[in-house]
């Protein structure tokens, strides 16, 4: 597209490469081989000079392409090849960004200078994919096996002061790279070329290759829990320390094939365009307060400490308040470990944290000062009758225009706003632990939360640089309100017969960073016990005579209550679903003990012991999951399968490769989702939550529905949403 001629020196043809939108991605790749194969019919060219346009070398294909196997890197391919293979020295100038296709291109020329600044890398697997342009042979060629995996398997991108380091650029610029790339060119004209092909280069030997390798797979795999684009890298990889350059090459094409027809790919890039369709989500109302929010977190526990972290990391001042000394001085203390360490992470970049001026950062347990803030995050211990003396506190304390903020789990939010005087201004705000960390928010808004309130909460989502998701008030909101069904299916399968480490198991080779017991041990058992006794399922507002595994005409397990009654609460007390080093240890290992109780309930409960497969297991907890979610779409509590799958993903660690739950059930096909529920739910009547959501049935109904579609079988949105 941006070809043009350059007499100026001895070099007489720049070609320009710009590959940032794949709508052109054809016509660049065109442009590429018009312009080499007239440069190299032209014989007053010496040198050819590949550079990108408006300072940026080039960002890779458009990840839209990436469903279309014809516009892929593969027809990249021959070009790069064609570059390398020119008769007339071709030096990269990258500028910005060399990313995937771009840095393919980069490794085809004879030589590389890059500005300071500029970043490379090789991110196709974090879409799915490995880069299908010879990368995956070339680079190892270049920068040797370790560096080159660790790039292509991570698909990290490195500053190009690494990238000298490593090798990968011969050069690097202060000042103009266009012109030190014809410099540089200039001095080539004659030299051989022979010695800057990578495709003729050996791979650096290593003198434990093998057992490098070996080691390598290992740790990919672990990493990967059923991704498979990390582990094709490494085996691309692999094959070209084993193979001659062609050979490789053909193994990478053969395994970009297998990417490209698993799905994972269509995943991702589903998971990408819904976090941006999220991220776009706006009310027609505008916010009351756009980024210049001072905040007050209420409350400095576990919450309130990674929240006041990440204001302050977003560069909005804060007051931070506690109920007394004692713990103010505990919650401080905590913060400012945080933000050393964040800090520390953000050193040698652009911003820093401003975190021991007052006029930022200010601890106090004087509720007063709370008269002038913009917005106040309240992040106290999740008991209604708690919140609601804070809130008709803040309620007079804050100015009238100031927006009160309630960080609950489940609790309602329209109950929490009765205890004020401005309900309109009351909105949920739903962080995830640890909140410095997680990217998720999700904004709850009430009966009568204006939308001026809704938008002015997702400002605070932005500012913080969190994927905001506005969603309507039920117990538990979207992410939770899945979760109990999933959590609840974990529990029932284990009085049927099962293991906690068998469940956890299948769950996470299905992909979860943690199975449903592993993560209760480490949010500890403790808190839903609380919120069951709060709820008079357990405890003693328990009618007297209430059967043992029934409440309210349900079936009830009450494993984790016995659990807790026992001070098993997971990770903090070293003993839960299984039991730790010690207390606050980490690495669970199966325990006999549970194995026995399991047992022992289960003979007093005359429950016939079976075994359960993985398959019954899988299904069970993510079928309730899902069916939870279309129950949620049509109540209107989410504007679309997308927010639901952007919560799961960004919140509770849903495998990327499978696009969110949502996603998922639309690729395993509603029909069976559906079947699979009325199967269960026929075996166990008592279990409504495996009772298949009318939303769902219709769908299937009308010929299994795409997603995309989903919604427009709803007559009824909520009016806010
Ligand atoms: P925590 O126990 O760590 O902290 C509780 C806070 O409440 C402390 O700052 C404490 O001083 C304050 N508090 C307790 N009694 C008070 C009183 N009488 N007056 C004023 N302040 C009082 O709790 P947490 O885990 O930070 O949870 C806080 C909120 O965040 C809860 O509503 C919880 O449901 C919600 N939440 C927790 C998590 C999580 O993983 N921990 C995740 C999302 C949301």
């Amino acid at each position: 597209r941006h070809l043009y001629t350059c007499t100026q020196n001895s070099l007489s043809l720049i070609i320009s490469v710009f590959v940032y939108i794949s709508t052109f991605y054809q016509a660049v790749l065109q442009a590429l081989e018009d312009g080499l194969k007239k440069a190299d019919a032209d014989p007053s060219v010496k040198a050819v000079m590949i550079c990108g346009e408006n300072g940026k070398f080039s960002a890779g294909a458009d990840i839209r392409g990436f469903s279309s196997p014809k516009t892929l890197g593969v027809a990249l391919g021959p070009i790069v090849s064609l570059i390398e293979s020119s008769e007339k020295p071709v030096v990269a100038a990258i500028e910005g960004v060399a990313l995937g296709g771009g840095l393919e291109v980069a490794l085809g020329c004879h030589y590389r200078v890059a500005h300071a600044k500029a970043r490379m890398g090789l991110p196709e697997v974090t879409i799915g994919l490995l880069p299908g342009a010879e990368g995956t042979q070339r680079l190892p060629r270049l920068i040797g096996v370790p560096a080159a995996l660790d790039m292509i398997t991570t698909g990290k991108h490195i500053p190009a002061t690494e990238a000298l380091k490593l090798g990968l650029v011969d050069e690097i610029v202060e000042e103009n790279t266009i012109e030190a790339a014809i410099r540089l060119a200039n001095k080539v004209i004659g030299q051989p070329l022979g010695p800057r092909r990578l495709s003729l280069k050996p791979v650096p030997k290593l003198p434990n290759m093998e057992a490098f390798l070996q080691e390598a797979q290992v740790k990919v795999k672990r990493q990967a829990r059923g991704f498979l684009a990390p582990e094709l890298c490494f085996q691309a990889v692999q094959a070209a320390t084993q193979r001659p350059f062609a050979e490789g090459v053909r193994r990478e094409r053969e395994l970009f094939q297998v990417l490209l027809s698993s799905g994972q790919a269509q995943a991702l890039q589903y998971a990408f365009f819904a976090e941006r369709a999220v991220h776009r989500w706006a009310t027609p109302a505008q916010p009351t307060a756009a980024s210049t929010f001072t905040v007050a977190g209420q409350g400095l526990g576990t919450m309130g400490q990674g929240i006041v972290t990440s204001l302050v990391k977003a560069n909005i001042p804060v007051v931070a308040l506690e109920q007394n000394l004692e713990y103010l001085n505990k919650g401080r203390k905590a913060v400012m470990v945080l933000l050393e360490r964040e800090a520390k992470k953000m050193e040698g970049g652009a911003q820093k944290l401003d975190f021991h001026n007052p006029a930022r950062l200010q601890f106090t347990v004087d509720f007063n000062l709370l008269h002038d803030v913009d917005l106040v995050i309240e992040a106290v211990f999740e008991n209604m009758a708690l919140k609601k003396e804070i809130f008709h506190k803040l309620s007079n304390i804050c100015k009238p225009g100031a927006l009160l903020c309630t960080n609950t789990s489940a609790l309602d939010i329209d109950e929490i706003a009765s205890a004020t005087s401005r309900p309109q201004q009351v909105i949920g705000t739903h962080f995830f632990s640890p909140a410095h960390v997680m990217r998720l928010l999700e904004i709850i808004y009430g009966r009568h939360t204006s939308p001026s309130a809704i938008a002015t909460a997702m400002q605070l989502a932005k500012d913080m640089k969190k994927v905001g998701v506005v969603v309507g008030n039920c117990f538990g909101f979207v992410g939770n309100r899945m979760m109990f069904p999933y959590v609840e299916q974990a529990v029932f399968l284990l009085e049927e017969g099962s293991r906690p480490e068998a469940v956890d198991q299948v769950l996470e080779d299905f992909g979860f960073k943690i199975g449903p017991f592993r993560m209760s041990d480490l949010a500890g058992l403790d808190v839903g016990w609380r919120s069951r006794k709060g709820q008079g399922l357990t405890g003693p507002s328990l009618p007297a005579g209430s059967s043992a595994r029934q409440r309210r005409g349900q079936r009830y397990s009450p494993l984790p209550d016995l659990l807790c009654e026992r001070g098993r609460f997971g990770q903090k007390t070293g003993k839960g679903w299984y039991q730790y080093e010690r207390a606050g240890g980490r690495t669970a290992t199966p325990d006999p003990w549970i194995h026995g109780f399991l047992s022992q309930y289960r003979d007093t409960h005359r429950i016939e012991t079976r075994y359960i497969d993985q398959e019954e297991i899988l299904e069970r907890c993510l079928f309730s999951l899902i069916n939870e979610g279309f129950a949620i779409l049509a109540e209107g509590i989410a504007s679309g399968p997308e927010h639901l799958d952007v919560i799961y993903l960004n919140g509770y660690g849903w495998p990327k490769h499978r696009g969110g739950p949502m996603f998922y059930a639309s690729t395993v096909g509603l029909p069976r989702v559906l079947a699979k529920l009325q199967k269960y739910s026929e075996a166990h009547p008592d279990v409504p939550k495996l009772r298949p959501s009318a939303f769902l049935k219709k769908l299937v109904a009308v010929g299994n529905a795409p997603l995309k579609e989903w919604m427009s079988y709803l007559s009824r949105q909520s009016p806010k949403l």
